[in-house]
């Protein structure tokens, strides 16, 4: 599976948004975008930052920061965008509804990774089971219902232990059921829009507009 290997926080920078990918070092003290100022972004170039974004600019930042919250790659991300606007309703939501029913999203929603890329790699190591029935592939769609556990190795695994401990002290979000003891979680409905708190700052329809030009 291709995906990015290249520093995360700088991907945060260009977005000038938190994107959360680097599990607990980002509601650390330590996450840079805490001082913008001291890893100088946003507008290290003063110039840049008085320019006016066109609006081709704004569609791009919206994409670029939806894509790399849910960590996909260009490619992966277009294909889900042609799958949500063949179905019916609002595009933007439909996509929404898509990304968040990818099985990486999903292990990271019940905190078994402490983020996406850490899903997404327990999942390919072969760590997650859905139904029962082991599943490698990070974008896997899941139905409502459907039951995710881990394997008997990584159910010994201290970075998961700690992961549940440490992250599941808040609970769930709440389309998820999560049995810490058990390592048992349950997607238990498609969340709707207005429910992902990581989008607040995301306009879907800036995504829509740009590829649909
Ligand atoms: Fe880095 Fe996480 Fe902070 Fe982003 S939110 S800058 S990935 S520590």
């Amino acid at each position: 599976m291709a995906r990015y290997t290249g520093p995360k926080c700088r991907l945060c920078r260009a977005e000038r948004a938190k994107l959360f990918l680097k599990g607990q070092r980002c509601t650390s003290a330590h996450c840079p975008m805490n001082n913008p100022s001291e890893c100088g972004l946003p507008g290290r170039d003063p110039r840049a930052r008085s320019r006016k974004p066109t609006d081709y600019g704004m569609m791009l930042r919206e994409k670029q920061k939806m894509k790399r919250l849910y960590c996909m790659l260009e490619k992966q991300f277009y294909i889900t965008f042609q799958e949500a606007a063949r179905l019916p309703g609002k595009t933007g939501e439909s996509l929404i509804k898509l990304l968040e029913c990818r099985l990486d999203n999903i292990v990271f929603r019940m905190h078994y990774a402490s983020s996406r890329a850490q899903a997404a790699q327990l999942v390919n190591h072969g760590h997650i089971f859905v139904n029962g029935k082991r599943v490698d592939i990070p974008s896997c769609r899941l139905k409502v219902g459907d039951v995710v556990t881990l394997s008997p190795k990584a159910q010994k695994m201290a970075l998961i232990k700690d992961n549940l401990a440490e992250l599941s002290k808040n609970g769930t979000v709440p389309w998820i059921t999560l049995d810490v003891d058990a390592m048992k979680g349950t997607f238990n409905a498609i969340p709707q829009r207005s429910e992902v708190k990581e989008l607040e700052n995301i306009n879907e329809q800036l995504v829509v507009e740009l590829y649909s030009r």
